[in-house]
């Protein structure tokens, strides 16, 4: 497969790269920031599961207006400085993490808190929706210790069977909860973003790290629960009518034009997970282990029988 196939099938790959953005998914914040406005008036801002950069590009650009502002950025993997972007390394699932974005903005609240977070998915879909909400569930745990009054929170969804459950918990702390699906995200996937506005948390509510913010329990399904408790949010589609159509392939020569040159990637990963396997391949050390002579299959029978 040639380096020019990945751009002819993903047209917002390629247009990332020619733009300087660092991954693909700038143009999902940018897009939502279209319907939402989502950066006006914002000082300070978290970006969580921030790696390889982009959202944290966009933040870096839009975020303080004539004045910079802050952005504090926090992924599992290492990434790659960016000017005016504060970064930490760690899990946001775990306390320390957690307790080191937080002290970022003590006596100065943030105005916005987003989470584009995705576990490695295991193509098992109920494992990666609980895995999904989970990550989520941190991020909003986070985001109740340093969003002002009134902040907003947007983060990653998976439109999965028990989704209602966890719009009925963002809306015990926003006074609204909406879900968007950019048009650089692909119809084909479950992504899509809970924009929620407006953070209102209960009255006597008191953040506290140390215990989950809520109890992901899947022993009713929530989809059944009628009355007040089952909550159905507003679905948006957000990105220009014009957008390109992220399912599409286009041809390299797109429309405006110019001739199609092909554009290495703007700022590649600095230690991505693969690459023990990729240095293990080029050693010829990547085989399946063999067993010792003397465990023949044979043998191997015999000893589960
Ligand atoms: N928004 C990013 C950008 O624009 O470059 C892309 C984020 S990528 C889709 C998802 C990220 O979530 C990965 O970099 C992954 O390391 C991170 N992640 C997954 N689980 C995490 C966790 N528990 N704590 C911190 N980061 C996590």
């Amino acid at each position: 497969m040639g380096r020019t196939s990945k751009d002819k099938r993903d047209v917002y790959y390629r247009l990332a790269k020619e733009k300087g953005w660092r991954a693909r998914s700038a143009f999902k914040l940018l897009q939502l920031d279209e319907e939402f406005q989502l950066f006006k008036g914002v000082k300070r801002a978290v970006d969580l599961c921030a790696a390889p950069g982009s959202w944290s590009q966009v933040l870096s650009q839009k975020v303080g207006g004539q004045s910079s502002g802050q952005v504090v950025a926090v992924d599992l993997q290492a990434m790659a400085p960016l000017p005016g972007v504060i970064q930490i390394q760690g899990d946001i699932t775990q306390l320390s993490t957690a307790k080191e974005i937080i002290q970022h903005f003590e006596g100065c609240p943030a105005d916005l808190v987003v989470c584009d977070g995705a576990p490695d998915v295991t193509g098992l879909h109920d494992v990666d929706e609980y895995m999904q909400a989970q990550l989520l569930l941190a991020a909003l745990n986070i985001a109740t210790h340093v969003l002002k009054p009134g902040g907003c929170f947007v983060a990653k969804i998976f439109r999965g069977r028990d989704v209602t459950l966890l719009y009925s918990q963002l809306r015990i702390f926003f006074s609204s909860v909406l879900c968007a699906k950019p048009k650089s995200s692909r119809n084909s996937s479950i992504e899509a973003f809970a924009v929620c506005q407006g953070y209102d948390p209960p009255e006597g509510f008191i953040p506290d790290l140390t215990r989950p913010l809520m109890n992901h329990s899947y022993e009713t399904d929530f989809n059944q629960l009628h009355g007040p408790a089952r909550v159905i949010v507003p679905f948006v589609t957000c990105g220009d009518l014009s957008a390109y159509d992220s399912d599409r392939t286009y041809s390299l020569d797109l429309d405006n034009g110019s001739e199609y040159k092909y554009t290495p990637p703007t700022q590649p990963p600095i230690a991505p997970p693969y690459q023990e396997a990729c240095r293990l391949k080029k050693n010829g050390q990547l085989a399946k282990e063999f067993l010792p002579q003397e465990c023949s299959i044979d043998r191997v029978d015999k000893l589960s029988q």
